[in-house]
């Protein structure tokens, strides 16, 4: 008898309904001819454990996990793979051996848009990160994995990132900014990466203008159909080479997709399609 069946996939969160995951998963589904469905889910609150149950039950073959439930899925995984375990969360559900596997692509996702689809190398360079939340630890490891100069990380609250820095200081060189944002003033780096959520805001950071040079990157993990705040202050301030997560975004969901299906696609040509409908949309969104 020939199963006629289709692999089936979602993306769990709250609030879900933003969600860009089954536009690029189905796009990536049509581009390497693989048959399945991609779909949103929006769970409650307190439902996460159920819901996956659930979904194992349906036959779901794998759930990526977006917030606020990536540190339950976490602490939800019968096996983790090396990099959830030092991102402490999960994004990517593989059912595997009678239990669900996590994984974290995060941090696999901004490298590729770096370094192979931006072309931005990190060696020897010298990065600030903004923000001290679960997606800065998700980045930490395959940034100094690089081989960078120096890495600083500013966070509003500075305890928060000294305790993030101490957890990571085995794996390269990495220092805390004691201060306010304000007090950067004066220091110099190659590359700025905002991993704080103050562009979902809208809000500004308030970095002093004399961070931004002609040869400074700056990449903001947040994506938005306007420019982000940050990218806003950036431009403003003269600097020409910033991107957005929107590239992260893909990527990490091409590896979610390589994990699924053994095959990777090819997200840099969905690029500009996605960016053209998110234009159109004019949402400002969290993945
Ligand atoms: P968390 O809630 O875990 O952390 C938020 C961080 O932002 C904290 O360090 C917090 O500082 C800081 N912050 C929030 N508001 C402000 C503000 N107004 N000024 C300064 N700092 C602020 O969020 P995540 O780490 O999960 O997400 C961070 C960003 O990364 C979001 O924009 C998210 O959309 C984006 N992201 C993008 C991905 C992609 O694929 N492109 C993947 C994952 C995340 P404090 O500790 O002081 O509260």
């Amino acid at each position: 008898m020939i199963n006629y069946s289709v692999d089936k996939y979602y993306v769990i969160g709250n609030p879900i309904a933003h969600s860009l995951s089954p536009e690029i998963h189905n796009e990536f589904a049509r581009q390497t001819g693989q048959l399945l469905t991609y779909e949103r889910l929006l769970v409650p609150l307190d439902s996460f454990a159920s819901t996956v149950k659930k979904l194992h039950h349906e036959g779901i073959k794998g759930i990526n996990i977006t917030l606020p439930f990536k540190q339950q899925a976490f602490q939800y995984s019968s096996q983790l793979s090396e990099r959830a375990q030092v991102a402490g969360s999960v994004n990517t559900f593989i059912y595997h051996n009678k239990g669900w596997s996590g994984d974290n692509t995060d941090g696999e996702g901004l490298i590729h848009d770096l370094i192979h689809h931006l072309k931005w190398s990190l060696e020897k360079k010298s990065i600030l990160i903004i923000g001290a939340g679960g997606a800065a630890r998700g980045i930490l490891k395959p940034l100094l994995d690089q081989k960078p100069q120096r890495l600083t990380i500013a966070n509003r609250s500075v305890e928060k990132a000294r305790l993030l820095a101490e957890d990571f200081l085995s794996y390269g060189k990495i220092t805390t900014h004691q201060g306010s944002f304000a007090e950067l003033e004066g220091q110099c780096f190659d590359l700025i990466i905002n991993a704080s959520s103050a562009s979902l805001q809208n809000e500004s950071l308030g970095l002093p203008r004399s961070l931004i040079h002609p040869d400074l990157f700056c990449y903001d993990l947040a994506y938005s159909s306007t420019n982000t705040s940050f990218l806003q202050w950036a431009q403003s301030g003269g600097c020409r080479n910033c991107a957005d997560g929107l590239g992260m975004l893909l990527a990490q969901a091409a590896e979610a997709f390589f994990i699924w299906r053994k095959i990777k696609p090819d997200y840099a040509t969905i690029l500009t399609q996605l960016r053209l409908n998110f234009y159109r949309k004019k949402t400002l969104t969290n993945p």
